[in-house]
């Protein structure tokens, strides 16, 4: 299905535009995305964030109030274009604030800005998530296309792979990647993964001059991501599983590989020294992180499917079975940047950004 069918009708509505607003609820213990549409006359001018009302909502129906003071705010801060409704419609990132104006304890976005004010001008962290994921049936009970009885053929054909008996649910992955582009994402690459139904996504840093890769941008970024990729899969009929362990037994779980790096890493002079403390510094960090790395990560972290055991520790040069992975051509370069691989695909990358910048801002 191209993009163009995707749009649920052409909106020829004079000079208004649909809004979605956009944010996350308090479920525990991983939040989910809300979204709720506004129409707004921007008079056929290209909005900035400013132009945006702030909105509110009943956070009683979202685990994130109690009944008698339920009204909640909605503070538009990440501004893209709608590729699902098309030219001159908006999706919108919002944080959550109590009426009295501080951040929601759900707010994660919030303890993501203070962490980032700790950082000195000359760090210029730059993100880059991969984000596994696995397609399920329109009622979220079964991997897509798996059989009602039994399970596919093994493990082994399917990462990376091509042809129509192999990669399953391709039509959503390519929509999604396009309106990803379209949206202005720093949308980085695409791949079928090692089980069947499942794929990834990757959204940082890739060499494109003059993009915001920072924490906080790629963050928002995937949960935009996210939020497309569950609203396009509505119109195919396929939901999104994020769990990081979605089927037992000798399948692959899902990840959120988070990938890091500052300027002093990336300097060839002083690449080598800076990834080895900040290395030492994760090391002495370990449950710290894996507390903040996602729901259920127990059951993908044991040591098998390119995974390390979630009591350990273990750093290894473009080693898959390390929990930080240091690319091989980083290795030789001597500079550049680290693979956190322990993230589950369920994670918040608020708080895995949060969490390394506290770890790399505690190094004396
Ligand atoms: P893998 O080999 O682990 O499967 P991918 O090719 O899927 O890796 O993804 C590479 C990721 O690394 C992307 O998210 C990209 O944005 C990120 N990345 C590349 N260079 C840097 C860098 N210098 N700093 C931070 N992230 C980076
Ligand atoms: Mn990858
Ligand atoms: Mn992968
Ligand atoms: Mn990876």
């Amino acid at each position: 299905m191209s993009l163009v069918e995707l749009k649920i009708e052409e909106r020829k509505i004079g000079m208004l535009s649909f809004v979605e607003y956009i944010w996350l609820d308090g479920a525990k213990p991983t939040q989910n995305l809300r979204s709720k549409t506004r129409v707004l006359d921007f008079q056929n001018k290209r909005p900035v964030l400013s132009d945006l009302p702030v909105w509110s909502y009943d956070g009683s129906s979202t685990y994130q109030a109690s009944g008698s003071f339920s009204d909640l705010i909605l503070k538009p801060v990440h501004l893209t274009n709608d590729p699902i409704r098309g030219e001159g419609h908006y999706l919108v990132l919002c944080e959550v604030f109590s009426p009295d104006g501080s951040a929601l304890e759900t707010n994660n976005r919030a303890k993501l800005r203070e962490e980032m004010q700790q950082s000195p001008s000359n760090e210029e962290a730059w993100m880059g998530f991969e984000q596994e994921y696995t397609l399920y049936d329109s009622e979220g009970k079964l991997p897509f296309r798996w059989p009602s009885k039994g399970e596919p053929p093994k493990q082994g054909p399917y990462y990376c792979s091509v042809g129509v008996d192999r990669a399953w649910g391709r039509n959503l992955v390519e929509a999604h990647a396009g309106a990803c582009v379209m949206a202005n994402l720093a949308f980085y690459g695409i791949n079928a993964e090692v089980m069947p139904a499942q794929w990834e996504f990757q959204i940082g840093y890739r060499g494109i001059s003059n993009e915001s890769v920072d924490p906080l941008s790629i963050s928002d970024h995937l949960w935009l991501a996210r939020w497309m990729l569950m609203r396009i899969g509505e119109e195919m009929g396929i939901s999104i599983n994020w769990t990081c362990k979605p089927m037992e037994g000798d399948w692959n779980g899902a990840g959120l590989h988070t990938n890091f790096s500052t300027q002093a890493m990336r300097n060839t002079d002083s690449g080598w020294e800076a990834i080895g403390s900040l290395l030492n510094a994760l090391s002495q960090n370990h449950d710290a992180h894996i507390a903040e790395y996602g729901a259920g990560l127990d059951k993908r972290l044991t040591g098998l499917h390119e995974t390390c055991g979630i009591s350990e520790f273990k750093a290894g040069e473009h080693d898959r079975g390390a929990s930080i992975r240091i690319p091989a051509h980083v290795t030789k370069e001597r500079c550049g940047y680290i693979e956190d691989r322990r993230p589950g695909a369920n994670a918040d990358p608020y708080r895995i950004s949060t969490r390394i910048l506290k770890t790399l801002h505690e190094i004396k």
